[in-house]
C-alpha cells in the first residue's frame, strides 16, 4: 500500500452517509479510507465542515477557442471551481466547432494548460464525422436535433442513424439536445420569454424523443437540459439517461421574461416548472448538468430577438443546491449522487466518490454558511447572474487530485486541470499533452485549521 503524502479528516459523504473518516491521499488519488489512516501529514478539519466528493458538470459551454470575449477556459474553470466543480465537460459549439480530428486536436491544444479543473472536451455529430478516429480522445458526443448556438444541427434521421451506429460501434455515450428542429417556428419574431416558450414548445421535445426511440437498445443516449417531468419519465421510459438544469427548475416565462432568461429549450410555464422541479426534488432526474452558457451582458440586454440564448451557471448551481440541502429540502446524498457520481461514472471519469482508488476531489462546505449570491464576485467573463440574490453554499475549500484549488472560499491554485480524455498516445495527441504544472501535493497548500 503506498503511504499517504496527507490525511485528510473529517465528516466525509461516504456511500451516501455522512461519517467521520481519514482519507488517505497519495500521488492524487485517495489511497487509504479508514476510521484512522497513518502517515503522512493530518489535516484536521473541524466538524462544522462537511467534506464531498468534487461535482462533476456533464455540460458546459467555455466558448473556447473562438468566443473567448464570452469566457475562456481559464475563466470559466475558475469559475467551476469556486463553485465546487472538479471536472467539467465541454460542449463541441466552439468556434471552430469540433466536427473532426483537426479542430479537436487545435481545441486541445488551446486549451491545456490553461484550466484550473480537469475536463473533457465533446465532438459534434455531423455528416462525415470520423467518430471513431475521436471516439478515444472525447468525453463523448453531442447531437444538435434543434438548433442553437453554433448551428451544428443534424436533423435528418437517415444521417442520424448511421452516425448513432458509429457511435454504438465504439460504444460512447451520445447526449442529445432533444427539440425536433421540425416542431420550432423559425423567423417568428419574439419580444420575450413566452414568445420564446410559444416557438419552442415541449412538443419539440416529446418529438425529439419519439425520434431517438429507435436507438435506444443500440446507444447510450443521454437527454440534456429535460424542461418538463413528463420528458423526464418519458426519456426513462426508452431506458436514456436524464440532465436537468437548474434553470429550468427555478424559473418560468410567466415571471423571468427578458433576455436574461432566453435559452434553449426555453423556460416553460409556472405549471411546467412546478412540476419539474417536484420530480427534480424526488430525483427523478440522474443529473444535474449546468449548461453554463455564458454570454456578455451587453449582448443579453439588446433587443430579445436578437440577444443569444443561454445562461451561465457552473458556480451557482452546486452552491444553491448545497443550500437546499442545508435548509433539508433535498438530501445532501441525492445531491452529491445526481451532481458528481452519476455524470463521473457515466461519462467514465475517476471521479465523484470518497473511495479507495478514486481521485482525491474534495468540495468541502461549512453548511452553516449561506449567503445571497453576489453577482460582482462571481468568476466568468458573463459578468452577470440570473441566479443574483438568491441563498447558496459556496465551497469553503476545493481540491483536485490533492491540490487544492480554493481556500476561504477564494481560488488558489495554479492551472492544474488535465485532460481526462488524453490518455492514448498517439499523431493526435502530440503537442497536445501539457496538462498544466503537475498538482501541488495538498500538504503543502491545505491550510492548519484552527
Ligand atoms: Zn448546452
Amino acid at each position: 500500500m503506498t503511504a499517504p503524502d496527507a490525511v485528510l479528516c473529517g465528516r466525509m459523504l461516504i456511500g451516501g452517509t455522512l461519517r467521520y473518516a481519514e482519507a488517505g491521499i497519495a500521488d492524487g488519488r485517495i489511497c487509504e479510507l479508514g476510521g484512522h489512516v497513518g502517515g503522512g501529514e493530518r489535516i484536521e478539519l473541524g466538524m462544522s465542515m462537511t467534506v464531498l466528493p468534487g461535482f462533476v458538470d456533464p455540460h458546459v459551454h467555455l466558448r473556447d477557442p473562438g468566443m473567448k470575449w464570452k469566457e475562456d477556459f481559464s475563466t470559466g474553470t475558475t469559475a467551476a471551481v469556486c463553485g465546487g466543480v472538479t471536472a467539467v465537460l465541454d460542449m463541441p459549439n466552439t468556434s471552430p466547432p469540433v466536427t473532426g480530428i483537426g479542430a479537436l486536436r487545435d481545441k486541445k491544444r488551446a486549451v491545456a494548460g490553461r484550466a484550473y479543473c480537469d475536463y473533457g472536451l465533446f465532438a459534434a455529430l455531423s455528416p462525415g464525422c470520423p467518430v471513431s478516429l475521436l471516439a478515444p480522445y472525447v468525453c463523448g458526443f453531442k447531437l444538435f436535433m434543434g438548433s442553437t448556438t453554433g448551428n451544428i444541427l443534424l436533423d435528418d434521421d437517415a444521417e442520424i442513424a448511421q452516425l448513432m451506429s458509429e457511435v454504438s460501434a465504439v460504444g460512447r455515450p451520445v447526449s442529445v439536445h432533444a427539440e425536433d428542429d421540425s416542431r420550432i417556428a423559425h423567423g417568428v419574431e419574439e419580444a420575450c420569454c413566452q414568445d420564446h416558450l410559444r416557438n419552442r414548445p415541449v412538443e419539440a421535445e416529446l418529438s425529439a424523443l419519439r425520434r431517438l426511440s429507435r436507438f435506444k437498445d443500440a446507444n447510450r443516449i443521454n437527454i440534456c437540459h429535460c424542461t418538463t417531468a413528463e420528458q423526464i419519465a418519458a426519456a426513462k421510459g426508452l431506458g436514456f439517461s436524464t440532465e436537468v438544469a437548474l434553470h429550468h427548475v427555478l424559473f418560468d416565462a410567466q415571471r423571468y421574461t427578458s433576455a436574461l432568461y432566453k435559452v434553449n429549450p426555453p423556460i416553460r410555464d409556472p405549471a411546467s416548472r412546478n412540476a419539474l422541479r417536484a420530480a427534480f426534488l424526488a430525483g427523478e432526474a440522474d443529473m444535474v448538468g449546468t449548461d453554463h452558457a455564458p454570454h456578455t451582458l451587453e449582448e443579453k440586454s439588446g433587443e430579445f430577438d436578437a440577444a443569444p440564448a443561454g445562461i451561465p451557471g457552473v458556480e451557482t448551481t452546486v452552491p444553491i443546491l448545497m443550500d437546499w440541502a442545508a435548509s433539508g429540502e433535498v438530501p445532501l446524498a441525492q445531491v452529491s449522487r445526481m451532481a458528481s457520481l452519476r455524470p463521473a461514472e457515466y461519462f467514465g471519469l475517476n471521479k465523484g466518490a470518497i473511495e479507495v482508488g478514486r481521485d482525491a476531489d474534495f468540495a468541502i462546505f461549512d453548511m452553516r454558511k449561506s449567503v445571497l449570491i453576489d453577482q460582482s464576485r462571481l468568476h466568468s467573463k458573463a459578468g452577470y447572474s440570473p441566479y443574483g440574490g438568491m441563498r447558496a453554499v459556496f465551497p469553503d475549500t476545493v481540491i483536485i487530485r490533492g491540490a487544492v484549488q480554493v481556500r476561504e472560499g477564494e481560488p488558489c491554485g495554479d492551472p492544474v486541470g488535465k485532460d481526462q480524455f488524453a490518455r492514448l498516445r498517439g499523431r493526435l495527441l502530440r503537442g497536445c499533452r501539457a496538462e498544466g504544472g503537475m498538482p501541488k501535493r495538498v500538504r503543502h497548500v491545505l491550510p492548519v485549521p484552527a
